[in-house]
């Protein structure tokens, strides 16, 4: 059932502890870890009045940003003896997320209740939900 966990991400302290969630679920069978975060495209629309505009070289610096941490995951995973993959992608993340679902053929989600925002009132995050609600198969949501 948790061959193959896709693992969404966006680094805030909510998806962080999905992340050691997935480090405990070793014993129940996690062979392999996709590591996932999505550069939300409506953030380059939000800039699109800024002058110099040159989307390629923000998403460049983003990559850079986040890859210290992608790579400290890696590590742990592997140590673990977990295989990882990690996959940066631009576009609407829940959308993304199911994308990734069907292409890598994942066993099963793990995925934080909530994320940056982590609004009180919020049941869950719109992200969380999302996903919940279309993936094929079985989400784990990590609250916070
Ligand atoms: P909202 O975004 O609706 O204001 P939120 O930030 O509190 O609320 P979500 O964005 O739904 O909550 O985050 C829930 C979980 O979804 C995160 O813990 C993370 O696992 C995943 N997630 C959210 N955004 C991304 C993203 N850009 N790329 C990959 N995973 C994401
Ligand atoms: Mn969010």
């Amino acid at each position: 059932m948790f061959k193959k966990i896709l693992y969404p991400t966006d680094f805030s302290d909510v998806a962080k502890k999905a992340f050691e969630s997935i480090k405990a679920l070793r014993s129940s069978g996690v062979r392999e870890v996709v590591i996932l975060h999505v550069i939300d495209s409506r953030f380059f629309e939000a800039v699109s009045w800024h002058p110099t505009k040159d989307f390629a070289q923000m998403e460049r610096e983003i990559i850079e940003e986040i890859s210290g941490e992608v790579e400290s995951m890696r590590k742990e995973l592997e140590d673990l003896g977990i295989k990882v993959k990690v996959r940066i992608e631009t576009g609407i993340p829940f959308l993304k997320i199911l994308n990734v679902e069907e292409e890598e053929k994942i066993s099963a989600i793990v995925i934080g209740s909530h994320g940056v925002s982590n609004i009180e009132e919020m049941l869950m995050g719109s992200v969380s939900e999302k996903v919940i609600r279309k993936a094929k198969k079985p989400v784990l949501v990590v609250k916070r």
